[in-house]
């Protein structure tokens, strides 16, 4: 949050990047699910299938990436530990495929003089294969679930936020075995902070290259920031510095020693700062200024806010906002200034193509009939005259949706813009159009 006319963000249904449970739980999720059971698996596999095809796209956009730095894939740290020995890519030299690790400190052993050994990095998908931070260079302080990764020299871990719990959290056994306990969410949010610094650095290679965007990241920034659905993408290349600096002031943040993550539960009525954020579908919030709660910004003015609002304290988030779209949100808020204009329809739309999908498959339908079928709501994908928008977060559809593509430049200082740009710059469905 941290917006001046609500204290807390609010899921509505949507799940973010949380997982299948989750997205279960979405309105109209029931009659889907009765319509992917008609279809058979067909829809499911072909679901699969493009998030298979959009992880690859994403991967050779880095590799691409790494080409033109003229930086080996892999090449291993020099004895000394330092990344700066990597050295450029000589032709006819062997291509070491690209290795992620994962730090494994269960490992740790107490030895006989009382002193503890350091855990192990374990490789991805061959978890045998396992090197000591001092072999990777990846830095001493790993925390468990860190990722390390091979191709970049980059290690992304969680070590240096400081964890707190802000009201009361149930610690009962149910609740460990629930993983709703304190113990249990910290470590789960760890895990998505990791996924969301890693999702982080790959977006910001992504709309820190020189040319003209084109392909996923063309078609993420119209996703997310549905003004540039009117503009070319050499009119979008020079607004791609803003962009790229909301996510460097976040990724700085969520690096600091000492960033804070509070685990908000039930919160006491005397905790001003968490005022609203009992009810039930609040996802997350950072507190804002005196100033802004004095003064509000006017949403309706296409003036944007400054990055540099002065926000202070930690991101909180409850049990509904721990994954990468809500902790992008969030941070998006307390380092970069960013408002919510509006809410967007990410979840409400992807619901809208997995029914058409699923009708499709049951009925057996050809491609152009189902772009007939679907055409009334595609044709609602598309950006209006920012003088349309509404000045205020629209909480239901339809007001949502059309407020959303009416953003025009606000977008550029909207919360959940970036949100869902990372998330579908990095792999994540892209709702049709
Ligand atoms: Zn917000």
């Amino acid at each position: 949050m941290h917006a001046q006319d609500k204290d807390t963000d609010k899921t509505r249904g949507r799940a973010g990047a949380a997982g299948p449970a989750a997205r279960a739980a979405a309105p109209g999720a029931g009659r889907l699910q009765v319509l992917q059971r008609a279809a058979g698996n067909a829809a499911v596999a072909r679901a699969v299938a493009e998030q298979r095809r959009e992880s690859a796209e994403v991967q050779a956009e880095e590799n691409v990436q790494r080409v033109t730095n003229g930086v080996t894939p892999v090449q291993r740290a020099a004895a000394d530990g330092t990344k700066e020995s990597a050295s450029p890519v000589v032709s006819g030299a062997p291509v070491i495929q690209r290795a992620v690790w994962t730090y494994n400190a269960s490992t740790r052993t107490h030895d006989v003089m009382g002193g503890q050994r350091s855990g192990v990095w374990q490789e991805d998908g061959n978890p045998q294969h396992i090197a000591t931070s001092a072999q990777l260079g990846a830095g001493a302080q790993a925390h468990h679930g860190d990722k390390y990764d091979d191709a970049t020299g980059r290690h992304f871990g969680s070590g240096n936020v400081a964890f707190s719990q802000r009201g009361a959290i149930p610690d009962t056994p149910q609740a460990h075995r629930d993983g709703t306990a304190y113990k249990e969410r910290e470590a789960h949010v760890r895990q998505a902070l990791v996924e969301t610094k890693r999702r982080l650095a790959t977006a910001i290679t992504m709309v820190s290259a020189s040319a003209a965007p084109s392909g996923r990241v063309l078609d993420a920034l119209r996703s997310g920031f549905p003004g540039f659905q009117r503009a070319t993408p050499q009119q979008i290349q020079p607004l791609l510095a803003h962009v790229a600096e909301v996510l460097r002031r976040i990724q700085t943040g969520l690096d600091a020693e000492g960033a804070q993550i509070a685990l908000a539960g039930e919160t006491a009525w005397y905790d001003l700062g968490a005022l609203g954020s009992n009810q039930a579908n609040v996802a997350g919030w950072v507190a804002p200024t005196v100033g802004e709660r004095l003064n509000p910004h006017d949403k309706k003015s296409e003036k944007l806010p400054t990055m540099d609002a002065g926000r202070e304290g930690a991101i909180n988030l409850r049990s509904l906002g721990e994954n990468v779209w809500y902790i992008v949100h969030e941070a998006t808020h307390r380092f970069a200034g960013t408002l919510d204009y509006q809410y967007s329809p990410y979840e409400h739309e992807l619901n809208e193509d997995r029914a058409d999908v699923g009708t499709a498959q049951t009925l057996g339908w050809s491609q152009q009939k189902l772009e007939e079928y679907s055409a009334d709501r595609l044709g609602k994908r598309v950006a209006r005259d920012a003088d349309q928008y509404t000045g205020q977060d629209e909480s239901a559809h339809p007001a949502k949706q059309l407020n959303w593509y009416a953003m025009g430049p606000r977008a550029l200082m909207n919360a959940d813009s970036y949100a869902q740009f990372v998330v579908v710059a990095t792999g994540g469905t892209l709702p049709r159009r």
